[in-house]
């Protein structure tokens, strides 16, 4: 077995060791992934604000470096721990696993992990988490479903933020959905603006019920019989 090969075997096993845990908590891990500036720390801020009082919210921050973005959602009112990844350029299943011995998230609660930014990594490693929520924003290329493949195509669902910003920027909305479902013909994409609030509770919705995308779904016996 080649030495990727081996990493990935270990974190998997430990990725699945850790949604049991989750499972056994009905703690729901929610991973977000996006370039460095689309707004993840932002989107949280303020989904810890807006849901304040209805549901217990904690995370984990990944960053290359530095406890900011714990911090600032910290600052928001909910409970965080700063994984720094130093080189590495995502959060792995350990990294995670020890994240969760810290911040015991409450039974029932809703557990996000802040990934670090960037298109790549991320995409590769299983950490547990029961849905991938993957952010552009509209300030990035509508082509990027097609540079960054694995990431889009790993997506349970697609948040396109900043659509305030819409109107003084080249991003086609319907390209990039185009571009989106040719990889995956079924993903949900929800444009919102964090700042302007507009489509938020079309992500609270989703909130209340992260479902798997279709492509992703684990497909039963008589549906892999059929596809063969
Ligand atoms: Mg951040």
């Amino acid at each position: 077995m080649a030495i990727g090969e081996a990493i990935l075997a270990k974190n998997d096993h430990l990725a699945e060791h850790n949604r049991q845990w989750l499972a056994a908590r009905d703690i729901t891990a929610v991973n977000l992934m996006s370039s460095p500036g689309a707004g993840k720390t932002s989107l949280l801020e303020r989904t810890i604000i807006d849901l304040r009082g209805s549901r217990s919210i904690s995370v984990i921050e990944g960053d290359q470096e530095t406890r900011l973005d714990a911090e600032r959602i910290q600052r928001a009112g909910a409970r965080a721990v700063q994984v720094n990844t130093g080189a590495g350029c995502h959060l792995d299943a350990p990294m995670v696993q020890r994240a969760l011995n810290a911040l015991e998230p409450d039974p029932g609660s809703l557990l996000f992990i802040e990934n670090v930014g960037n298109l790549v990594c991320p995409a590769l490693f299983d950490i547990g988490e029961q849905a991938k929520v993957v952010i552009i924003s509209v300030t990035e290329g509508d082509d990027k479903p097609l540079k960054y493949p694995h990431m889009f195509s790993a997506a349970d669902l697609i948040v396109v933020n900043k659509t305030d910003l819409l109107p003084y920027v080249d991003f086609d909305l319907e390209a990039f959905t185009a571009h989106a479902r040719s990889l995956q013909p079924g993903v949900l994409i929800l444009p919102l603006s964090v700042r302007s609030g507009a489509e938020l509770d079309s992500w609270y919705r989703w909130l209340r019920h992260p479902a798997i995308s279709a492509e992703r779904r684990p497909k039963s016996e008589p549906e892999l019989a059929k596809a063969k």
